[in-house]
């Protein structure tokens, strides 16, 4: 027997609907490429948006094509996810920071139809438009009076043009809910990017479930600013999740420095951010330098990768910010888990209640996930015996765009489909997982496994490190074994032996890293993570020779 409810499809329209109708007045601010601060309301994106989704179906951009931005955290960029997505079509974020050839790589995949682009990235789009084979029109996101000279970009679209060719009366489509609504590909640092294409019911399920309290914790006492890129994920979720709970949403725009995101904070009084570890280190330098102080921010999101304690500490001991500390991928949305505490934990010392803060978390309502050894079979969730990751769940990936690199899931013994993460943890008997590393920079010394997580934790506890990542190195006797890459607090003197001293006493001996590298900077990738792979290639053969 079947239930007796509405079949209304989740469709992401849906979110803006609600947003303008219960939170019309909700105030949208963003900061924009052309310097000034942009004031507006729910009511108005949504006006500007279905204005948008008309003059898209005026560039004859049908259902289910490809719509690209190169875009920062703005108010168009907002536009554009609801109007492209809310149309029919499928937003693809591009991400800026990649070098053009996979950008160029990436667009052909996608078989983008439209380009919109900031105008900070019109060197990018001037250098590679005739490369793109798909792309139809070229959209400056900006008004008439910012539009740039640009020869090389033939019919240069305006937007702000476009949006006032229309007016802004427009019913929402409604279709299927299993039809695509976004398209992001993963940084392949292995073999070439891969797509992972949403739908509208994956993402307003994990849009449900990322604004629990126990998961990001949204509300419409909110104001949110998503430090993370809209092109990382989604921004992880927050563009949805403020039009579901009517949070006041606050645009970085291009100013992610320390400086440019402190006044942020402070003059648009935001309580909730969300990032990678590597850009908070710019905004707690900025903070600690300035003897600042955070007056209403109180919960930061931090995830992407592992999030160092110290870093933890800081937020919350001296600036008293929470920090969740949330572990996902590009292909589950991104949000798996997250370290939110459960009772038993209130009581707990600070040092015993940071260990589980420190964890990856456990997983959101939604997502299921378990570890297995090399032969598939499942661990148990002791917190000590550590495998591979494995998840499901309605917003975690079946198939890459095109079948690209073949079927990714794994089967269990009933035949039922697991993805596997990549990542190796462990689980404890609360449901917390910890990644002890991703599979491919594990350290394998002598046969035993080394998590380089742990030391790189360690190492950025020390008060003279900005940066530390450890990386297997190539070893006469044991194979591999860790190195430490490290850049330095400014002025700061720090030799190899101090800091070596300073892992006595927190790790077995055995796992000590064997050198240290002092470097100026480390590589970063397009969504500011360490790049391990380019610091194995380079300093991977640095203990060869050793006994
Ligand atoms: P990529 O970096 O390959 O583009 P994602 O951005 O999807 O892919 O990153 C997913 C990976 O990032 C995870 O598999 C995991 O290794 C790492 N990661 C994400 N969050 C965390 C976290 N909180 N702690 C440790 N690692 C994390």
């Amino acid at each position: 027997m079947f239930g007796s409810m509405m079949q209304q499809p989740l469709l992401i329209s849906s979110l803006l609907v609600h947003a303008e109708r219960h939170h019309g007045e909700q105030e949208v601010v963003s900061r924009r490429v052309e310097g000034d601060i942009h004031r507006s309301t729910y009511r108005e994106l949504a006006a500007r948006s279905r204005r948008m989704a008309k003059a898209l179906a005026a560039l004859g951009v049908n259902s289910g094509e490809r719509v690209a931005t190169l875009a920062w955290n703005g108010h168009r960029h907002m536009e554009l996810y609801y109007a492209v997505s809310g149309s029919g079509a499928v937003l693809h974020t591009l991400n800026p920071r990649l070098h053009p050839d996979h950008v160029v790589y990436i667009a052909d995949h996608a078989e983008d139809a439209v380009l919109f682009f900031d105008l900070t990235f019109l060197p990018l789009v001037e250098a590679v438009a005739e490369r793109f084979k798909t792309v139809r029109h070229f959209v400056a996101m900006t008004d008439r009076a910012h539009m740039p000279e640009a020869p090389k970009i033939a019919g240069l679209l305006c937007f702000e043009d476009l949006i006032n060719a229309q007016d802004d009366h427009f019913e929402w489509p409604n279709f299927d809910e299993n039809q695509a609504s976004s398209l992001c590909y993963t940084s392949g640092t292995t073999g070439n990017p891969k797509g992972v294409l949403y739908s509208h019911r994956s993402t307003i399920l994990h849009t449900f479930a990322i604004a629990l309290p126990d998961a990001l914790n949204c509300s419409a006492r909110d104001t949110i600013l998503p430090v993370v890129p809209m092109f990382h994920v989604n921004a992880w979720g927050l563009p949805y999740a403020a039009c579901m709970t009517g949070a006041k949403l606050v645009f970085p725009g291009p100013g992610l420095d320390g400086k440019s995101l402190y006044e942020l904070f402070e003059t648009e009084r935001v309580t909730l951010s969300a990032g990678v570890p590597t850009v908070w280190q710019g905004l707690l330098g900025y903070v600690e330098a300035n003897d600042l102080k955070f007056t209403t921010m109180r919960r930061t999101v931090i995830g992407g990768s592992a999030c160092p304690p110290a870093m933890m500490r800081t937020f919350q001991e001296r600036y008293d910010v929470q920090v969740l500390h949330a572990w996902g991928m590009t292909e589950m949305s991104p949000v798996g888990t997250v370290a939110a505490l459960k009772p038993k934990h209130l009581g707990l010392a600070s040092d015993a209640r940071m260990a589980v803060q420190a964890t990856q978390g456990r997983a959101v309502y939604g997502v299921d996930m378990k570890i297995v050894d090399e032969q598939g079979a499942e661990l148990a969730w002791d917190g000590q015996i550590s495998g591979e990751l494995l998840v499901r769940g309605p917003w975690i990936v079946n198939t890459y765009f095109k079948s690209e690199g073949g079927d990714p899931l794994v089967a269990d013994p009933e035949g039922r489909g697991w993805f596997p993460t990549g990542d190796v943890a462990t689980i404890d008997a609360d449901g917390y997982m910890h990644i002890t590393d991703r599979s491919k920079d594990v350290i394998k010394s002598g046969g035993e496994w080394i998590g380089s997580i742990d030391l790189e934790n360690i190492a950025m506890a020390h008060p003279k490190v900005a940066m530390a990542a450890c990386i297997a190195a190539l070893h006469a006797k044991w194979d591999e074994r860790p190195l430490l890459i490290v850049v330095k607090k400014p002025g700061a003197e720090l030799t190899r032996d101090e800091l070596l001293a300073f892992f006595e006493g927190r790790i077995a001996k055995w796992w000590t890293p064997d050198d240290v590298v002092f470097v100026d900077a480390i590589p970063l990738g397009a969504t500011g993570k360490m790049l391990k792979n380019r610091l194995r290639e380079q300093y991977g053969r640095h203990l060869v020779g050793a006994a």
